[in-house]
């Protein structure tokens, strides 16, 4: 449910979902992923922010494992404070062993009418709003392909990924490694140009991570991370310091 689409199969010329017009209603645009063959159409066109473009035909939906085709791309962009969102301080709040606590901010505390809302923080906001824009898109001022690599993104990285970044990876090959409590991922999903190792300090983190990626190693894995190399340089590594840095991309 993708809040983009392309009018063109060689996806140059977007549609926004929110600028689509009573006449776009009944035509078929392209997938963002360029290896899904889906035909998708505007939704709720009565001009608004919560338009998207699903794939309602059921002899064109989308291919395995399109990052596309789920609820986790949607991202409602009034629910957020774009104004406070500063990504470097979003990730390093996810890359912290401590629990943050709900903050209590007196702000709710009296009905003063205007429900207070906050900048994207969880992996899944951060990452649902990664995917609802393009590439080239910006928020808050900084550009998305500088915030995710994923299919999209990946020419930006030919020297490398490296500091605070969010990753649409997957399994390939190899998964862990008990004895240095290692766990390993490819990306981005479709050229798994890079090789992704997750160190862990804590044990039974590592275990429960690893029993996940393990589950679920036939889907899109989304991890954040503080990435360095490893050696080659389609080699990266990052440690996992809690859950909040890693989500399973599920239907
Ligand atoms: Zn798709």
């Amino acid at each position: 449910m993708a809040k983009y689409a392309y009018r063109d199969k060689a996806r140059k010329d977007i549609i926004y979902s929110n600028s689509a017009i009573e006449e776009d209603r009944n035509k078929a645009f392209f997938c963002p992923n360029p290896n899904c063959e889906a035909k998708l159409y505007i939704c709720a066109v009565d001009g608004s922010n919560s338009a998207y473009f699903r794939a309602t035909k059921a002899e064109f939906k989308h291919i395995k494992n399109c990052p596309f085709g789920n609820s986790n791309t949607e991202f409602d962009s009034k629910k957020y404070d774009e104004s406070k969102f500063r990504y470097d301080d979003a990730i390093n709040n996810l890359l912290c062993t401590t629990k943050t606590s709900s903050p209590t901010t007196a702000s709710s505390a009296h009905g003063t009418g205007k429900p207070s809302i906050h900048p994207p923080r969880t992996l899944r906001q951060i990452y649902s709003l990664c995917k609802s824009l393009p590439i080239r898109g910006t928020y808050a001022g900084k550009e998305i392909g500088s915030m995710i690599l994923d299919d999209r993104s990946e020419y930006r990285y030919s020297k490398g990924c490296f500091g605070n970044k969010i990753i649409e990876a997957t399994v390939n090959g190899k998964i862990y490694n008990d004895k240095k409590k290692e766990v390993y991922l490819a990306a981005p999903v479709n050229s798994k140009k890079y090789v992704l190792t997750l160190t862990f300090l804590d044990e039974s983190l590592y275990k429960e991570i690893r029993t996940e990626i393990y589950n679920n190693r036939d889907k899109i894995i989304v991890i954040a991370g503080r990435w360095k190399s490893a050696g080659k340089s389609n080699e990266i590594v990052s440690e996992v310091y809690g859950k909040k840095q890693v989500m399973v991309i599920k239907k």
